[in-house]
């Protein structure tokens, strides 16, 4: 189908050199509109993509949750993101699970990490806190999670501000309404919450906050 209005759907991108690489394919996202072209190997690329009985165009999933089933923790590093994209011009549907899409555009990115990823560091490191901890009195240890995203999350911001989307924490885009101005709906911005660690109860809410 045509698409002229924007759907909106959750991806998860591979950091490559402060750029965002596809997870599945070997694709560099350009900074505003993206022109998708079939990648397909092994056969005659579609003419145009998204190309029917094809896995061409940009993927996008509606799930907050499924975007983030997606993230690949043997990966990291590279490190990955989570971000919402905009898809536009023909648009190829999957039902429940998403959309691929001829044009598309980055949104907003998330500073979050909601997948598994180191934790035999993460448990090597807190106790090196611990043990720091108990030699020096009043010592309290930052969070070890917090530590170790240090990286990431610096270079983060640079990727943000190369492709000029906003970089927010998801409970951030749930509380100020962001997911909502960026055409989530309502039952989607419920989960986001729930994978951020808060609670979303709707509109009003939000309002009375
Ligand atoms: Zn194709």
């Amino acid at each position: 189908m045509t698409s002229p209005e924007p759907v909106v759907g959750w991806r998860i991108w591979r950091l490559t050199d402060g750029l965002l690489g596809s997870v599945v394919v070997d694709h560099l996202w350009e900074p505003g509109e993206n022109l998708a072209r079939c990648l397909s190997s092994g056969r005659a690329p579609c003419p145009e993509a998204p190309g029917p009985a094809c896995q061409c165009g940009f993927w996008a999933v509606w799930s907050p949750r499924h975007s983030v089933a997606r993230a690949c923790p043997a990966i990291e590093p590279p490190w990955q993101v989570l971000g919402l994209i905009a898809g536009w011009g023909t648009v190829a549907l999957h039902g429940g699970e998403g959309f691929r899409a001829e044009r598309a555009a980055v949104r907003c990115l998330f500073s979050d990490r909601p997948w598994p990823w180191s934790p035999r560091l993460l448990t090597r490191v807190t106790a090196m806190w611990h043990r720091a901890a108990g030699r020096a009195a009043g010592f309290e240890p930052p969070p070890a999670a917090d530590l170790l995203d240090a990286p990431r999350q610096s270079v983060l911001r640079t990727v943000a501000a190369h492709y000029a989307v906003p970089l927010l924490t998801l409970r951030h885009a749930v509380d100020h309404g962001v997911l909502g101005e960026l055409g989530v709906p309502e039952h989607r911005i419920a989960e986001a919450a729930r994978l951020s660690g808060t609670t979303w109860n709707g509109d009003e809410a939000g309002e009375a906050r």
